[in-house]
């Protein structure tokens, strides 16, 4: 199998000054690309701006003969990230890389969450990737090249007590994928999702110190590489952390059919373990997919044809 490069590729990676996203933008430009680091220089909670840590990682490609360029753009500003992708597009001409990867955590269970922060944190992770990857959209399209990540966690596909704000932006990546993958197919850009574990400032302190270290950043990057690559899958979420790499996927049971009288909440309540029976489950392939499942279901029960 060839090198994974990215020689004449333009990549942008939002919050990239610390963590996940400076190892994303680090591993980027050591195969070729050539990155803008952005960031708004935030702490973990969202507070204060800094252009420190992004330009301290600007030096650091350098340092290594590559090419970056750092920008402090606020992902949930819609202004600042079009400024961002005009900068970005002086001076390469173009975007074939778009990772959303910029985050900060408002922790609190769902009872003492403030509304405010709530919004803040789907701001930042959810509006914030879309408004990134709407700005590189046209330029992917009219290139017919594009490969985006959006970053999701654990939190948002398993859940995690606390992060209802976080959770929610965070699954909202998958339903943003599935679009973004339909509607980009035809142009070449590919959409998949990342969902990391890592040793970061955001997690320093929940794991155990000998996990930190089996953790680091680095060992997330690689997956990342790839889903980004020329020959990246697209439509997939790939977890990974300390080297372990795995997919996740939604899938729908076969479940039942009720007719009629018969579909009545008892009758539901009687057939649940057939309805959450795994035996026979799919993944569909889009919306319709499910439509169509369910007309076909009671056009069978009903004994009528339907031609679908
Ligand atoms: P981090 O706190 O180390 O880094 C996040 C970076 O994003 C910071 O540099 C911060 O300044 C920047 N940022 C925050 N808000 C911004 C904004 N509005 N505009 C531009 N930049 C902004 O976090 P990390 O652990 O490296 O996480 C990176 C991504 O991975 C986040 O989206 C996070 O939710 C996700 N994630 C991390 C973990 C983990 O275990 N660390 C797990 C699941 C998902």
């Amino acid at each position: 199998m060839s090198d994974i490069r990215f020689d004449n590729r333009v990549a942008i990676v939002t919050g990239a000054g610390v963590g996940l996203g400076r190892s994303h933008a680090l591993g980027l430009a050591a195969r070729g690309a050539k990155v803008v680091v952005n960031d708004l220089g935030v702490s973990r909670d969202g507070t204060g701006t800094s252009s420190d840590a992004a330009l301290s990682v600007v030096d650091e490609i350098k340092a290594m003969g590559g090419e970056a360029m750092a920008h402090g753009a606020d992902v949930s500003d819609d202004d600042a990230v079009k400024d961002m992708i005009a900068e970005a597009m002086d001076a390469w001409g173009r975007i074939d890389i778009c990772v959303n990867n910029a985050g900060i955590l408002m922790d609190k269970t769902f009872a003492k969450m403030e509304m405010a922060a709530f919004r803040k944190v789907v701001d930042v992770h959810l509006i914030g990737s879309a408004n990134v990857a709407h700005a590189c959209w046209p330029i992917m399209r009219a290139q017919k090249y594009g490969r985006v990540v959006l970053t999701s966690s654990a939190s948002g596909l398993y859940g995690n007590f606390g992060q209802s704000n976080y959770g929610a932006a965070k699954a909202a990546m998958l339903g943003l994928m599935n679009i973004l993958h339909m509607e980009g197919a035809r142009d070449n850009i590919r959409v998949n999702v990342l969902a990391p574990t890592a040793a970061t400032r955001m997690t320093a302190d929940l794991l155990p110190e000998a996990a930190q270290e089996l953790l680091a950043p680095e060992t997330i990057t690689p997956g990342l590489l790839y889903l980004v690559s020329e020959d990246a899958p697209s439509q997939m979420i790939l977890g990974a952390g300390a080297g372990s790499y795995a997919e996740t996927r939604v899938y729908e049971t076969q479940g039942i059919t009720l007719i009629g009288g018969e579909n009545t909440p008892e009758a539901v309540a009687a057939r649940f373990e057939e309805i959450r029976d795994p035996h026979d489950q799919q993944q569909l392939g889009d919306a319709f997919g499910q439509t169509k499942k369910y007309a076909l279901n009671a056009a069978k029960a009903k004994g009528l044809k339907l031609d679908w």
